[in-house]
């Protein structure tokens, strides 16, 4: 990596900026599972019914907690050590909670977009489609099955950061971190 050029860095919102406690909690991760990611059709599940979109809005505000590690992002930024962005693939009716989020998270504006998924496309096909336009050089992202799939696509052309979880730490993989202050402190060294 180049010393001289400024690293484009995404980042997903749930999981990863904003940390959900619902993850550790192992029987809640694999009743929701089917919901995440089907492994057969590569699809996620989209949610069609009012009521399903209400069970999902609920699922996203376990997102509950900026995570450890948010400081130490925004500095890199506003050192401009790093380009960042927020990339999420949460759905168009999730737009008034992104919102929140983003302000919450951003509100000295130091990152330089903030974009979710506003047509709905799948959720791996939308982060891939952001990550080619917005040129970016890293990607950070918690979940295995986007992070498997952006890896492939990418190869050493941008390095996909995976954020697991105690539960997956067995799982060999060259970009992996146990919190997003792991991250930071990558970054700062590379930077
Ligand atoms: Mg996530």
């Amino acid at each position: 990596m180049q010393k001289d050029k400024v690293l484009r860095v995404g980042f997903d919102l749930d999981g990863v900026l904003l940390y959900n406690p619902a993850r550790i909690l192992r029987p809640f991760a694999q009743f929701l599972r089917p919901f995440i990611f089907r492994k057969k059709s590569r699809k996620f599940y989209f949610p069609n019914t009012r009521i399903e979109k209400i069970v999902w809005r609920l699922l996203h505000k376990s997102s509950m907690w900026i995570a450890p590690g948010m400081k130490d992002i925004l500095e890199l930024a506003k050192e401009k050590k790093i380009e960042a962005y927020i990339i999420t693939a949460r759905y168009d009716f999730l737009k008034h909670d992104f919102e929140g989020w983003v302000k919450k998270i951003d509100g000295s504006k130091l990152f330089t977009g903030h974009h979710y998924n506003i047509t709905n496309q799948q959720p791996h096909l939308y982060k891939e489609h952001m990550i080619e336009k917005l040129d970016l050089d890293i990607f950070v992202e918690d979940n295995w099955g986007i992070v498997q799939h952006l890896s492939k696509q990418f190869k050493t052309k941008v390095k996909v950061f995976w954020i697991y979880n105690i539960f997956d730490k067995n799982i060999n993989y060259t970009y992996k971190f146990p919190t997003l202050k792991n991250v930071a402190e990558w970054l700062k060294k590379n930077t």
